[in-house]
């Protein structure tokens, strides 16, 4: 239970380990954070392997995967992982760029870690880079969770609408990569009601995610920035929000994965930590 071991940083000591073996607050991060400024950075941004260089093994001395999962809670979105452990959900959304969205294949192909996207189907990289993505989805390396198929407001809209949107997404989704998205979603916007919350749940998308911290880059960002909100947010127990939109991120991601490994982290996609049936 003592996850606070693989968390390294004051900050992240003094205001979110203690909640974060409990039941997910609610809270939605990243604009205005809620702990104090990280103590340290963790160093100047490495490199990944160059493209000449053999891939590297996955992330030496990685943590193993949870062997338990955690129930989906019922009446709240999920923010936070149900399992104790070194394990954060790196969540990635949209993907109006597809240079960004082939940089994370990359990464995740290299690297072995584990990612979700968040994806909107009316982006053309999820059909340009299907072919390239669909063994990782296969393997469950990569999960792929229902961010609407145009990312509208989904409080703005009827109850069918809402659900026209989850279930176009969810049949390209289908159709392109042969999995089910249920029943994780992400409302744009982290924008849900009661409305939006039933109407989904009766198409089988039961699980609501928003996120506790964020990368912030569905603004443009210096890659920097980036790496600034990774040292702030990346943490055991965490949900992280990041978008494929900007390719400030692309510079940041040998940063990022090597925050993975020296904070003794092990992504998780959603469904390594929830119980989905
Ligand atoms: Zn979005």
């Amino acid at each position: 239970m003592d996850r606070r071991l693989f968390v390294t940083g004051a900050a992240a000591l003094a205001g979110a380990a203690l909640a974060g073996c409990a039941r997910p607050t609610g809270r939605v991060s990243g604009s205005t954070p809620d702990t104090q400024s990280p103590t340290s950075s963790a160093g100047t941004p490495r490199p990944l392997a160059s493209a000449s260089s053999p891939s590297p093994t996955p992330s030496v001395a990685a943590p193993p995967l949870p062997t338990t999962k955690g129930a989906i809670p019922s009446g709240e979105a999920i923010t936070q992982l149900a399992v104790p452990g070194p394990y954060m959900a790196w969540t990635i959304d949209d993907g109006t760029d597809p240079a960004v969205v082939e940089a994370y294949a990359q990464m995740a192909e290299q690297t072995g870690n584990r990612l979700t996207f968040f994806l909107n189907g009316n982006q053309p990289a999820w059909t340009m880079h299907a072919q390239r993505l669909r063994p990782l989805v296969e393997s469950g390396q990569v999960q792929l969770g229902n961010h609407t198929w145009s990312h509208p407001d989904l409080r703005t809209l009827s109850a069918q609408a809402v659900q026209e949107q989850l279930q176009r997404n969810e049949d390209f989704i289908q159709s392109t990569y042969g999995v089910s998205s249920k029943p994780f979603y992400r409302p744009p916007f982290g924008a849900i009601n009661a409305g939006v919350r039933s109407a989904a749940a009766a198409i089988g998308f039961t699980a609501p995610t928003l996120w506790y911290g964020s990368l912030s880059d569905s603004s443009v960002l210096t890659s920097e920035q980036v790496s600034e909100f990774a040292d702030q947010w990346f943490g055991a127990g965490r949900i992280v929000i990041a978008h494929a939109n900007h390719p400030g991120v692309i510079n940041a991601m040998p940063h990022l994965v090597e925050l993975i490994v020296t904070r003794g982290l092990r992504t998780v996609t959603l469904r390594d930590v929830f119980a989905t049936s």
